[in-house]
């Protein structure tokens, strides 16, 4: 076989199963949707197959939308200056100096400084390594310990995957990485995780005696998403992060926030972080950053943290690829279409489409919780209403397979939750299709997790 042959689709699916290993790949699903080609919100199969993607590429990456020309022209170009060359020690290179620049731009005041990654995950480490390592600098090195918090999703790889509160990512893998603690998130929904006290009174309350317990000098940094994405799209009361981060403030721990969904418009503005009245002292990013057209992370970092990691004795930490020039030019690209074309206004209408195309469903048996924060829907299901049962994964993996086989719309499962993340360049008429798809679907799912026919 060459390069250059054509396959079928049902040589690609021979293949895939002999050759691939996926993204979280489950033995259970035997199915497989070899997706060829794209353009705006909508994907096409090998088979010829046309989807509705309102999951935003899958992984809510795509803000931007599929297969623009305009994105190949500028990575043709730049391929043809120079495809790549290191931004290790002195060499750097225009499209990533150019990137920072806007990226630092746009970031809340104070974040000028901008490290460059390959994802979210080794942006997740990089902030890691530098909360530890500045205050190894400035003479604390005992301040090891990480707080992250149950539900949320920071990475795989073993330092953003023992962060990472689903205990799916540490089973088996183990031992994890030391000095990592889980706090409880605020999850209105689940109310009853806080004994009846007031959500943000239970997690602050607990976040001070974990601080106690552990030593705020054994400390390094507490690590959040603003809206936590993979956990089922759970949006903090307004005062939760305001009070989280002044006991953080008072105790010295660095706050990272994880913006590697919320960012670049997917919540309605460049960045979220400060709609929650968080000030973190670094921000990851990934997913949107390129528009979905190359893999690209960052952690933006303040003046004081990059300097004092840098130092003398330099960050010795980096990856090969960092700061690719095709990748950054790509990503500029992506803000300038963002900017253009007005998409986060379009998030706020996308919001409001969404809130009414997915109310009807808030009374179905098998729905616990519908939440939309800007473009991010989750309709959270359940076993048992009354008891707020969650659903066994396989059910929701179900679900989304009858969604896109039925209405061929795709949405995402998460767990127990279905989630859509649909491109901000997404029509009115296709949310109210995803909308109509995703409740007529759940709307025939049955307690014990049966779909009708
Ligand atoms: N952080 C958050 C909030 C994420 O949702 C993810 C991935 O979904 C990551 C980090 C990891 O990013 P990546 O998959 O690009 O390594």
């Amino acid at each position: 076989m060459t390069n250059n042959d054509s396959l079928s689709a049902a040589e690609l699916d021979e293949l895939d199963r002999r050759h691939l290993v996926r993204s979280m790949q489950r033995g259970y699903i035997k199915d497989r949707v070899i997706i060829t080609r794209g353009r705006g919100s909508t994907v096409w199969d090998a088979e010829g197959n046309e989807y509705l993607d309102a999951a935003g590429g899958g992984v809510w990456h795509s803000p931007i939308g599929h297969g623009r020309p305009e994105l190949a022209e500028v990575a043709a170009e730049q391929i043809k200056r120079i495809e790549f060359f290191t931004s290790l020690l002195e060499f750097s290179n225009d499209k990533a100096i150019r990137l920072a620049t806007r990226i630092a731009g746009l970031a809340p005041e104070g974040l000028d400084r901008v490290f460059f990654t390959n994802g979210g995950s080794e942006a997740v480490e990089t902030a890691i390594k530098a909360a530890r390592l500045f205050h190894f600098r400035n003479g604390e090195p005992d301040r090891t310990w990480i707080l992250s918090r149950h539900y949320s999703f920071h990475g795989a790889t073993y330092g953003s995957g023992t962060a990472t509160g689903l205990p799916q990512m540490q089973h088996g893998v183990g031992p994890n990485l030391p000095n990592f603690e889980k706090l409880t998130p605020p999850y209105p929904y689940r109310a009853e995780m806080y004994g009846g006290a007031e959500t943000t009174d239970f997690c602050v309350a607990e976040l001070e005696a974990t601080i106690e317990r552990i030593g705020a000098g054994n400390i390094a940094a507490m690590i959040g998403e603003p809206v936590m994405a993979g956990g089922g799209v759970v949006a903090p009361p307004a005062d939760y992060w305001p009070r989280i981060q002044e006991v953080l403030d008072r105790h010295g721990i660095l706050l990272v926030a994880d913006e590697v969904v919320t960012a670049f418009g997917r919540l309605g503005s460049w960045f979220d972080a400060p709609n929650r009245g968080m000030r973190p002292h670094m921000i990851t990013l990934a997913k949107g950053i390129a528009g979905g057209y190359a893999a690209l992370g960052a952690v933006v970092l303040t003046d004081k943290i990059a300097d004092t990691i840098i130092g003398e004795e330099g960050f010795f930490h980096g990856y090969t690829f960092q700061g690719h020039p095709v990748a950054c030019a790509l990503g500029l690209e992506t803000i300038e279409i963002i900017e253009r074309e007005g998409l986060i206004g379009r998030a706020h209408e996308i919001e409001a489409e969404l809130k009414a195309g997915l109310a009807g469903l808030k009374d179905l048996p098998t729905v616990g919780d519908v939440r939309v924060e800007g473009t991010l829907a989750a309709i959270e299901l359940v076993s048992n209403r009354e008891h707020k049962i969650p659903v066994e994964w396989h059910v929701g993996d179900a679900v989304a397979f009858e969604i896109r086989a039925r209405h061929n719309v795709i949405a995402r499962p998460y767990a127990h939750n279905l989630v859509l993340a649909p491109p901000l360049v997404t029509t009115t008429e296709e949310i109210a299709r995803a909308c109509h798809a995703v409740a007529e679907v759940v709307g025939r799912l049955s307690p014990a997790g049966d779909i009708a026919p």
